[in-house]
C-alpha cells in the first residue's frame, strides 16, 4: 500500500500564475522552489528508498510497505522548468498528470516538453481534457469523453499507451472511476487521503495526501513516516466532505470569500 503525495506546481512568490492554472485558489497548492527543495531534502532524510515510478497496477499492488510516490497535477510548465530537475538531482522520478486541453497554452507544458519529461523517465498520465470544475457532476458520456480523448492525445504525443490518470479537483466518485476503466485507464489517483487501494471495474484506485504552500517540510515528511499525521489529514478531509455535502454552494461561496480576503491582504 504505497503512500502517495499530491503536489501541483512549483512557482516563485508573486509569480504563481506563471505555471498551471491561474488564480488564488490554484496558488494555494503551488510551493516556492525553495519550499519544494526543503521538502525533498527532508523526505530524502526520512525515506529508505526512491519514490516509485512504476505504473502498472500489479507493481503498485505488490509494492513494499514503505513504498511511496510523488505525483504532480495539472501539467504546468514548472514540471519541466523546476520539478523534474529537483527530483532528478536525487535520482528520483515523479508522476505528472496533464489536462490535455491546456497543452501548449501559456503556463502549461508543450508537446515537446511532455516528450522530454517522459524521456527523462517520469510517468505521464491524464488529468482529463478540460479539468471540469466538478467532474463528478459530468454525464457518463462527458466522463467517457474526458478520459478517452485525453488518453488518445497523450498517447499520440508520447507514442505509447497511457494507462494512468488522476481526478481533477478532487471530485471523485465511483461513476468517474467506471468511466476511466471503460476508457482503458488502469490506475486512477484521486485526492482521498488514504493508503488503501481499491478497484472499480478493474481500475485500481489510489488515494493521495495533499501538500500545499506553507506546509512545513516536517509536516510533509510526516505524511510519509507518521500514520497519525496521515490519519489527521484523513479526518479533516472527511469533515470537509460532510460540510460540503450539507452546505453545498454555501460552503463554496464562503471558501471563495475567505480566499479573496487572504489574497487581498
Ligand atoms: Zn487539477
Amino acid at each position: 500500500m504505497p503512500i502517495t503525495l499530491l503536489y501541483h506546481d512549483v512557482t516563485p512568490i508573486q509569480a504563481e500564475d506563471s505555471s498551471g492554472f491561474a488564480g488564488p485558489e490554484a496558488a494555494r497548492y503551488k510551493l516556492t522552489p525553495e519550499e519544494f527543495a526543503r521538502h525533498l531534502a527532508a523526505l530524502a532524510g526520512k525515506v529508505t528508498r526512491s519514490p516509485l515510478a512504476a505504473s502498472t497496477p500489479n507493481e503498485l499492488r505488490s509494492a513494499p510497505r514503505d513504498a511511496w510516490l510523488l505525483t504532480f497535477d495539472d501539467g504546468g510548465t514548472s514540471a519541466i522548468t523546476e520539478i523534474a530537475g529537483q527530483l532528478e538531482r536525487r535520482g528520483w522520478r515523479g508522476w505528472f498528470f496533464v489536462s490535455t486541453d491546456f497543452i501548449g497554452t501559456p503556463s502549461f507544458c508543450t508537446h515537446s516538453q511532455l516528450r522530454e519529461l517522459r524521456e527523462r523517465g517520469h510517468v505521464i498520465g491524464s488529468h482529463s481534457c478540460s479539468h471540469p470544475e466538478r467532474i463528478s457532476r459530468c454525464s457518463p458520456r462527458q466522463l467517457l469523453d474526458e478520459w478517452q480523448r485525453s488518453r488518445a492525445v497523450l498517447s499520440e504525443i508520447l507514442g505509447e499507451p497511457i494507462t494512468t490518470a488522476s481526478v481533477p479537483g478532487g471530485f471523485y466518485s465511483a461513476k468517474v472511476a467506471r468511466a476511466a476503466a471503460t476508457a482503458g485507464i488502469e490506475v486512477l489517483f484521486n485526492s482521498e487521503p488514504t493508503t488503501r487501494l481499491s478497484a472499480v471495474d478493474g481500475c485500481l484506485v489510489v488515494g493521495r495526501y495533499c501538500v500545499y504552500r506553507g506546509m512545513s517540510d516536517t509536516d510533509a515528511t510526516c505524511l510519509i513516516g507518521d500514520p497519525l499525521r496521515r490519519w489527521r489529514q484523513s479526518a479533516s478531509w472527511n469533515a470537509k466532505k460532510i460540510a460540503k455535502k450539507i452546505a453545498g454552494p454555501a460552503y463554496k461561496l464562503l471558501r471563495q470569500q475567505l480566499l479573496r480576503r487572504v489574497s487581498e491582504t
